[in-house]
């Protein structure tokens, strides 16, 4: 069978996308490895219009419904390759192959990593990269977030319900990448403790992280380490296709159009500079429009 559309991922932007494009009647696939994408690991969402507050769980399973309504078909993996052949492009996950006319790129990005000696052998052993994730199994520790960001902010602020201590490590002065609400509220409680102008340089520890090293001399005796300083968009996959990118990032038109017929992107994969759920939902509804009127042309042509 060949599909009008096949988004790769389903985080807000490829489900968003795919809300769209059932809605334009559009034979759609959607193929991603987990449903949500990274919003499943936000602890409170604050900021999408109509919510005052909700969890990244609850998003995820309400998004998730209303794409189960629309009958969208959702396969569960990996994509590997997208090959060109003629006018359709043929994506393969383990050994089967999907063919569609229009493809939106929708992969999102990944957790950056510090790059320290250690640091993958420590990952559940005291190291990690999702607070929501983790935070309960360190009811009455002492914890360290290393990062400025909003998900650094809020990451350390939910191990506040939880440890006894949450120093945040991070390399600038301020927290000038981050909203103020989160940075007040941070500032606001007794539990966490900013070290600016600091980065960690060794990560201590036998079987178990016990604690970390920072370039100003001092030592922090830690049970849990999390890692919240960026991300790096999953580009890997598209890499023989001649997409063009702008600092890694895949560069889109207004349209989300990239370079390559056929091929639109949208969310975090991306070259807007505001990676939110907002922007990702936005970028998705216009590239599943685009696709849709771009099929819509050639079909009358
Ligand atoms: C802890 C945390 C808290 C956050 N809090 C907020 C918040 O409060 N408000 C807000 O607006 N934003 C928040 N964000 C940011 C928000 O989650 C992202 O901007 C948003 O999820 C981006 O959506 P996306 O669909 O572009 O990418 P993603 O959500 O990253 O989804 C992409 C999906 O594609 C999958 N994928 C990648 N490669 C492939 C492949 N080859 N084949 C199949 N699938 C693939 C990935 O596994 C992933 O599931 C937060 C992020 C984090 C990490």
């Amino acid at each position: 069978m060949i599909y009008d559309l096949i988004i790769i991922g389903a985080g807000p932007a490829g489900l968003t996308a795919a809300i769209y494009a059932a809605r334009y009647k559009m034979n759609v696939l959607v193929i991603g490895e987990q449903i949500g994408g990274m919003v499943s690991e936000a602890h409170e969402i604050c900021n999408f219009p109509t919510y005052k507050k909700i969890t990244g769980t609850e998003f995820t399973k309400k998004l998730k419904e209303q794409v189960e309504n629309l009958k969208v078909e959702i396969i569960y993996g990996v994509v590997t390759s997208i090959e060109k052949i003629d006018s359709l492009y043929t994506l393969k996950i383990n050994l089967k192959e999907y063919s569609a006319k229009k493809i939106i790129l929708a992969m999102g990005s990944e957790k950056r990593k510090l790059g320290l000696e250690n640091e993958s052998k420590f990952v559940g052993k005291g190291v990690s990269y999702c607070a929501t994730c983790d935070a309960s199994f360190f009811k009455n520790k002492v914890v360290g977030v290393i990062g400025g960001s909003n998900s650094a902010l809020t990451a350390a602020l939910l191990l506040s319900k939880f440890a006894d201590k949450v120093y945040i490590i991070y390399r600038q002065d301020n927290f000038f990448r981050a909203e103020k609400m989160w940075v007040e509220e941070v500032e606001n409680n007794d539990k966490i403790k900013t070290i600016f102008n600091s980065n960690v340089t060794e990560l201590k520890g036998n079987n178990v992280l016990e604690g970390v090293k920072l370039d100003n001399g001092q030592e922090l005796k830690l049970d849990g380490l999390f890692i919240e300083i960026g991300s790096i968009p999953n580009v890997k996959l598209i890499e023989s296709l001649g997409i063009e990118l702008e600092k890694n990032y895949i560069k889109t038109d207004e349209k989300q159009r990239t370079n390559l017929k056929g091929i639109f992107a949208a969310g975090d994969i991306t070259n807007n500079p505001l990676k939110q759920i907002i922007t990702a939902c936005a970028e998705g509804a216009i590239a599943a429009n685009s696709a849709h009127l771009e099929l819509n042309s050639e079909k009358n042509s």
